[in-house]
């Protein structure tokens, strides 16, 4: 599955079908299942997201949060009029606002301490329920195949420990220290 955030036909995707998180790894929340923070329990850390007012940049960190977008404007009241010529009601101060996702990180460190133990301890479980494979080229995107029709097992922790063993199989092919997605709220 290609996901493409910027394009308004999946936008509408999303709407009707779920959510989704991309970045280092990517795929489909569990309907109903999983929340989007799911792996703050395991340690991850995650941060809101903001985008600039009129041209839509993103805000990369938080401290930018009282400036412009420097990459569109020369300057704050630049950007600011730019805003008020075509929104004349905006009587905000603010050049931002919060987007609808966040951003989740883990560290490799952070994995070893929380992840790690939760996955070597489950993994009987896991093993006895279903095998997934996992597309390098898709971000580990994974599929899973069930060893059994019509299995009863808890499709939460399940669920977590694909998306663990997504961040696993995404730190043991990688040089990378750092595991970084964007979720859909
Ligand atoms: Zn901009």
């Amino acid at each position: 599955m290609k996901i493409q955030k910027s394009t308004g036909c999946f936008l509408y995707v999303i709407c009707i079908m779920g959510r989704y998180y991309y970045g280092d790894i990517a795929g489909k929340y569990w309907v109903a299942i999983q929340p989007s923070n799911c792996m703050v329990n395991y340690g991850a850390q995650a941060t809101k997201c903001y985008q600039y007012k009129e041209c839509g940049c993103r805000v990369e960190l938080e401290e930018n949060l009282n400036s412009y977008c420097s990459e569109c404007y020369d300057s704050f009241e630049e950007h600011k009029e730019d805003i008020h010529e075509d929104d004349e009601d905006d009587e905000d101060d603010e050049l931002y606002q919060e987007l609808e996702e966040n951003k989740y990180r883990i560290s490799i460190d952070v994995f070893d301490m929380y992840m790690k133990p939760v996955i070597e301890r489950k993994s009987e479980w896991f093993n006895s329920i279903a095998e997934l494979t996992f597309n390098k080229d898709e971000h580990y995107e994974y599929d899973i195949e069930f060893k059994y029709e019509n299995m009863l097992f808890n499709e939460n922790d399940f669920a977590d420990y694909c998306m663990m063993l997504q961040i696993k199989k995404y730190f043991d092919e990688t040089n990378n220290d750092i595991c970084e997605w964007i979720g859909d709220d």
